[in-house]
């Protein structure tokens, strides 16, 4: 697949702030955030899109969900938080290197847009 600008933060190639870190994903602060606390939780391989997943990928993806609510506490979002997995064009998914979005610190609209 194509290389992506996250493909460059995990191997540090340009600058993010950083939350967490393993052997499986890394977690960063969003460059242009939506919320007062705003996470990506992506994972060290680059699969392009939840689309793209397979079987195999349960753990995985089931690791990305996990950190995203261990970071939830971590950064104090005991009132509720938002995670979101942008799929696709219609989806909204604008980088294609999969990731789960946190999103809290403020009371979330529904529906989204
Ligand atoms: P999506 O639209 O679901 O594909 O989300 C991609 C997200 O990546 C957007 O919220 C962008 O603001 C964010 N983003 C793009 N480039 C960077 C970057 N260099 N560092 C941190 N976040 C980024």
């Amino acid at each position: 697949m194509a290389d992506t600008i996250f493909g460059r933060i995990i191997r540090k190639e340009i600058p993010a702030r950083i939350e967490h870190e393993d052997e499986l994903c890394i977690a960063f602060h969003d460059v242009a955030p939506q919320a007062p606390v705003h996470v990506l939780v992506i994972p060290r391989r680059p699969i392009p899109s939840l689309a793209d997943a397979a079987a195999g990928d349960e753990p995985l993806l089931g690791h990305l969900v996990l950190v995203a609510t261990r970071l939830a506490r971590a950064l104090g979002l005991a009132d509720g938080y938002r995670l979101v997995v942008n799929c696709g064009r219609d989806g909204g998914q604008s980088v294609d290197h999969l990731h789960v979005h946190l999103l809290g610190g403020r009371r979330l609209g529904w529906p989204p847009g």
